[in-house]
């Protein structure tokens, strides 16, 4: 064995297998006869740890270390030794041109070379950086190459995968429906930016400037603070519909989007990251929802067709930002717009008004025809292009006419815009369609309501005013039902009553005539007693006839302040001194219409209960006033709305228990002992107040007094003021032949009056019947006044006969007595011109001077 020599000592591995490697069959001969050059480069190799191979010689013998021999893998040992063609058959072309270069004196150096090399009998990519440079002999001749190989595979492939990623993620943003970008440098300068990016932006040159070369109308939109404060501060920022303007939009659009900080392996921040969406559509689509919103709580409690255009025309103002949002009328004749009223901007003047329309170019026939016209530049627009300084000088620069409404008269929303060109966005017009759609409907609905409201309140106050009727009715029905009762029963027996009365009374009268003219003698106190008698069954008899509402009224316009104070003497006598008695008349008080006699009879009525209601003494105090009573009121007081006057008692006396007042009207309702209440004094008084169109009403208190009042209709009238009562002068005969037809089939009344008429100077014809009477008044007798009963015998009653007669006799005068008032006969007091009545019983005085009165007349 060789001893080895020294520069192969050590080395590892490959030192050991270089000694004991025989080297006498190669080329390089013995390792002993290697020469010095040799040995000193492979001593180097051998010790370092990076894969280094010696190429010796032509052939390029191959020398390696033990790093080398971890790269060489399967081919290592069989490679040690080998020629280098030989070794890596499948490079083989590639070191044959490293030998010759490195053997010429050249050297050779490859950074990531890709070869494929067979280490272990499957191919086998590979990346290496190769070193190669010449080793000289002692001569100084290239006489071998010495290689260091650093494999950089896995550093290569890291390197590939990445890029791969990096691709792929920016196909991903290539193609993503949001924008995304990326910034590097506190310039933002663009390295990347994807399709959507470079559709929104509308530019195309990004990559290598700054965001403010590329975008210089952002400035003072804030965009590019931001993104100096991400890019200083390194925290990301988000925005939701931030607004932005770019140069070729004429309107704002809206964008989500993140500035994200991106940072080197230091974490320093080296970029910006931006990603987002355009929102534009969602933001106004939401504004024009909120806009409909807005508008349909604003109209909401609108009624007035006006307020409701005005709304619309405010909200459609501020939600487009236009100056001016009219509305008005066309007239299509005329050609004219009237602007009923116009929103406008702050400081845009008001344009209310007529304004002509020929003079602002053709469109107005597009408006006539009730059309829907845009149009964003008038001085562009074919349609106004001529009139352009007209509609301008209107502040009419853009604008939209939408007609809203159709009632007969068309009427348009215009939408100016002041001095700027607006395009009309689609959004906009679907906006101003929609909102002139809401507001047709608003105001079709406000007028339909409007119309169902009227309907509503019509329909109410006939229910209110039928219901009230109805209740009204209920209690008159209620109370004359009452009344009906009595009266019909007391009514028939005064008819008799009364006729059996006018005759005792007659009977007495005549005797007492007699007397005096001395044929009888000494039956004067008799027939005092008995025409007392008759006195008091007469007024009992009217106070009957009084509630059942059957007496003969004879209204006449009255004075009742006159009436009441002529009563004033009467009134305190019956009274007594211990009740004070005051009269307060209503100076203008209204006339009524009224029988004298049946009022006075109430007032002393009313005057006697509040007598009763005061034993110990008090006060009465009338009044008089005027009443407008209006339909509330006159419901209450049951009777017809209107004027009335009203004649109150009040006194101070016990005063009446709800119960009491609300019986106080029935006949025959009394609180006071047997013989002194008769029951009848209210109930009289109720009938005749009815009966006259009026009401009493009963207010009292216990313990404090009571009130009665009479409400009398007014009386719309002059006041004739001749009523003087009959004097016992008219009793003398006149002298006169005049010949009055008497007809009843009571002959004592026949008598009387006969006598009566006899006693004036007058000739008296007497009929028992109706028929009698007729065929006396068809005849050519002479008869100036026909004096007849109403309830007649023969088929006929005194009125009819007496109209019968007028047929031929047009001007003859006629003069009803009656005791049972057939009141509807008679045309409930109002006679025909010549007509007159008169009730039994009578005193003579009065039949006398009427017919006095009737035939002079
Ligand atoms: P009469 O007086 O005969 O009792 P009226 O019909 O006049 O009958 O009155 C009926 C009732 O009404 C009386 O009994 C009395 O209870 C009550 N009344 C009438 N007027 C008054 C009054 N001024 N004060 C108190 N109670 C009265
Ligand atoms: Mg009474």
């Amino acid at each position: 064995m060789v001893e080895a020599p020294s520069f192969a000592a050590g080395g590892g591995k490959m030192g050991a297998l270089l000694r004991e490697h025989d080297w006498s069959r190669t080329a390089l001969g013995p390792l002993e006869t290697w020469p010095q050059s040799l040995r000193t480069t492979v001593g180097l190799i051998l010790h370092s740890v990076v894969p280094i191979v010696l190429l010796w010689g032509e052939d390029g013998i191959m020398i390696y270390n033990d790093a080398y021999s971890v790269f060489a893998g399967g081919r290592h040992p069989a490679l040690f030794g080998s020629k280098v063609r030989e070794g890596w058959p499948e490079v083989a072309d590639f070191n044959d041109n490293v030998m010759k270069v490195g053997l010429g004196g050249g050297t050779l150096a490859y950074q990531d070379q890709e070869l494929t090399l067979y280490r272990t009998g499957r191919a086998e990519q590979v990346w290496m950086n190769l070193d190669y440079s010449p080793v000289p002999d002692e001569r100084g001749n290239p006489a071998g190459v010495i290689a260091i190989v650093v494999e950089t595979t896995a550093r290569v492939l890291a390197e590939r995968r990445q890029a791969a990623e990096r691709e792929r993620q920016r196909a991903i943003f290539q193609q993503m429906p949001g924008f995304v970008g990326v910034f590097t440098g506190p310039d933002h300068i663009f390295e990347y930016v994807n399709d959507a990016y470079v559709a929104i932006s509308g530019r195309r040159a990004f990559v290598g400037r700054t965001v403010r070369e590329v975008f210089p109308e952002l400035e003072g939109q804030g965009f590019y603070e931001l993104l100096d404060k991400v890019y200083a501060t390194g925290k990301s920022f988000t925005a939701q519909a931030m607004p932005i303007r770019l140069v070729a939009e004429n309107d704002d659009r809206y964008i989500d989007f993140v500035y994200e900080p991106l940072r080197d392996d230091g974490h320093k921040v080296t970029g910006i990251f931006v990603g987002g969406y355009d929102v534009t559509d969602r933001v106004r689509a939401e504004a024009r929802r909120e806009t409909l919103v807005r508008l349909t709580d604003k109209i909401h409690d609108l009624t007035d067709p006006n307020d409701i255009a005005f709304a619309a025309s405010e909200i459609l103002g501020q939600a487009l930002k236009v100056s001016r949002v009219g509305y008005g009328a066309i007239d299509p004749d005329a050609e004219t717009l009237e602007v009923v009223r116009d929103w406008t901007a702050p400081g845009v003047e008001t344009l209310a008004g007529v304004v002509p329309l020929r003079a602002y170019g053709s469109f107005i026939d597009s408006l006539k025809r009730g059309e829907f016209i845009d149009i964003n530049d008038v001085e562009q627009d074919g349609r106004t292009a001529d009139a352009a300084d007209a509609l301008k000088s209107r502040s009419a620069r853009s604008f939209v006419n939408v007609p809203t409404l159709e009632h007969g008269r068309l009427v348009a929303v215009l939408f100016v815009n002041h001095d700027s060109v607006r395009v009309w966005s689609p959004e906009d017009l679907a906006l101003i369609r929609e909102v002139a759609a809401r507001t047709r409907v608003a105001v079709e609905r406000s007028r339909n309501e409007a119309a169902l409201r009227d309907l509503n309140a019509t329909l109410q106050n006939r229910i209110a005013a039928a219901l009230a009727e109805q209740a009204s009715m209920e209690d008159a029905l209620r109370q004359s039902q009452k009344m009906e009762a009595v009266g019909q029963l007391t009514g028939g027996l005064a008819h008799d009553f009364n006729n059996l009365l006018a005759g005792i009374s007659g009977a007495l009268e005549l005797t007492q005539s007699r007397v005096r003219q001395g044929r009888v003698n000494d039956v004067e106190r008799y027939i005092t007693a008995a025409q007392g008698a008759v006195k008091r069954a007469a007024a009992l008899t009217h106070r009957l006839l009084a509630f059942s509402r059957r007496q003969t009224l004879e209204p006449k316009p009255t004075d009742v302040n006159q009436l009441v104070t002529g009563m004033q003497d009467i009134i305190q006598r019956a009274v007594g001194p211990t009740i004070a008695f005051e009269f307060v008349g209503l100076a203008g008080l209204w006339p009524a219409l009224v029988d004298h006699s049946q009022l006075e009879n109430s007032l002393l009525n009313l005057c006697l209960n509040a007598r009763d209601a005061m034993p110990n003494g008090g006060k009465i105090t009338v009044e008089t006033a005027n009443k407008w009573l209006d339909a509330r009121a006159a419901r209450q007081h049951d009777i017809p709305e209107g004027q009335f006057l009203s004649l109150c008692v009040t006194d101070t006396g016990v005063g009446m228990p709800p119960d009491v007042v609300a019986r106080a009207f029935e006949p025959f309702f009394t609180t006071k002992p047997t013989g002194e209440g008769t029951g009848l004094g209210l109930s009289m008084v109720y009938g005749f107040a009815r009966q006259s169109g009026g009401q009493v009403r009963i207010y009292s208190e216990v313990g404090q007094g009571t009130t009665v009042c009479i409400y009398l209709p007014r009386y719309y009238g002059e006041l004739s003021g001749d009523d003087e009562p009959a004097t016992a002068a008219d009793m003398f005969p006149s002298g006169h032949s005049e010949t009055v037809l008497v007809v009843d089939d009571e002959p004592t009344v026949r008598m009387l009056i006969t006598e009566i008429l006899a006693e004036l100077g007058y000739v008296a014809i007497e009929a028992a019947d109706s028929v009698s009477g007729l065929k006396l008044l068809q005849s050519d007798a002479r008869i100036d006044l026909l004096v007849t009963d109403v309830g007649l015998p023969g088929g006929m009653n005194g009125r009819q006969m007496a109209d019968a007669a007028r047929v031929t006799r047009p001007e003859l005068k006629v003069l009803f007595i009656t005791g049972y008032a057939e009141n509807s006969l008679l045309g409930n007091g109002r006679l025909a011109p010549g007509m007159a009545v008169m009730t039994k019983p009578f005193p003579i005085e009065t039949m006398a001077a009427r017919i006095k009165q009737i035939i002079e007349s």
